[in-house]
């Protein structure tokens, strides 16, 4: 009888194709008081999409107040650690669950974030301008928005440039908070300064899909600045900034879409705060197909 024989080549192309690639890469949890479901809650959307693992990212305590009102207080650190390892030992073999923490950089407070980084075993720290709040805005706001957008630039790479991070979560934020003066070209060159000084770090930069849902409704950031990452060789990580589980790995296929647009051909993401890569061919083959419509 004859029986076909696969080259082991395809037997393992075959093998992973099928085989979990993806690490939804940016989470939050109730500790931060502006989103909804516990770790647990978060895997179980991972596991339906067909990814590898979930990083819990959510926002890190601050000191003496700092916007305490949408981020876990520094008495809750413990629980976030037991939240998140509940999770991991729950979805042990099925989602690979892992700490993160998604942490503000603001000018005067990196011997605070040193510490606070080598307090537990992070394997991602997402670095983030969180241009909304009421000490970014005392400290830096004025009426000329395109100077504020100058600012925020300029910060995202001195962010960059404190090497407390692994990746700058959502890096053209401040559009959606001075949306009637943005105008890509004008502030482009702007970008491209803040880039070639973050290129220099060895920093990631995140692809963050929840963009879509904002004010300009694109992903953060947008694709010409993407292309600009791209040419500097600046490795990108996925997140869908998840505040509700069923946000998980949400447009992941039309972010990766994006970086192949751009021309690049690898995503990222980062365990134990080393950097991984993964084709974006891959990626894409490994997600699970989407229920059919019927
Ligand atoms: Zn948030
Ligand atoms: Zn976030």
């Amino acid at each position: 009888m004859y029986r076909l024989r696969l080259p082991e080549k395809r037997i393992l192309e075959i093998i992973l194709m099928n085989a979990p690639l993806i690490y939804e890469s940016h989470s939050h949890t109730p500790l931060c008081k502006h989103a909804d479901g516990w770790p647990v809650d978060y895997a179980a959307v991972a596991e339906e999409r067909g990814l590898k693992g979930l990083i819990v990212t959510c926002h890190n305590p601050m000191p003496d107040g700092f916007s305490s009102g949408v981020r876990m207080a520094e008495s809750e650190f413990g629980r976030y650690l037991e939240i998140i390892e509940e999770a991991r030992e729950s979805f042990a073999g099925r989602v690979d669950v892992r700490l993160g923490l998604e942490a503000d950089y603001f000018e005067g407070m990196e011997s605070f974030l040193e510490d606070q980084l080598q307090s537990a075993d992070f394997n991602f720290v997402l670095g983030s301008v969180h241009p909304q709040i009421s000490e970014w805005r005392e400290k830096y706001w004025q009426e000329d928005l395109v100077e504020v957008q100058r600012t925020y630039f300029s910060l995202l790479a001195k962010a960059a440039e404190s090497r407390l991070f692994d990746s700058l979560a959502h890096p053209d934020l401040i559009k959606n908070f001075t949306a009637k003066a943005w105008d890509p070209l004008k502030i482009m060159p702007d970008i491209c300064r803040s880039l070639d000084r973050i290129a220099k770090t060895g920093i990631a930069m995140e692809l963050n899909t929840s963009g879509v849902n904002k004010t300009i409704q694109e992903m953060n950031p947008m694709p010409s600045m993407l292309r600009e990452i791209a040419k500097r060789k600046i490795p990108v990580t996925l997140g869908a900034d998840a505040h509700i589980p069923d946000r998980v790995a949400d447009g992941v296929e039309e972010a990766l879409t994006l970086l192949r647009d751009a021309v690049f051909e690898q995503v990222s993401y980062i365990l134990n705060r080393k950097r991984y890569e993964i084709p974006i061919v891959d990626a894409l083959a490994s997600l699970k197909p989407r229920e059919p419509v019927s």
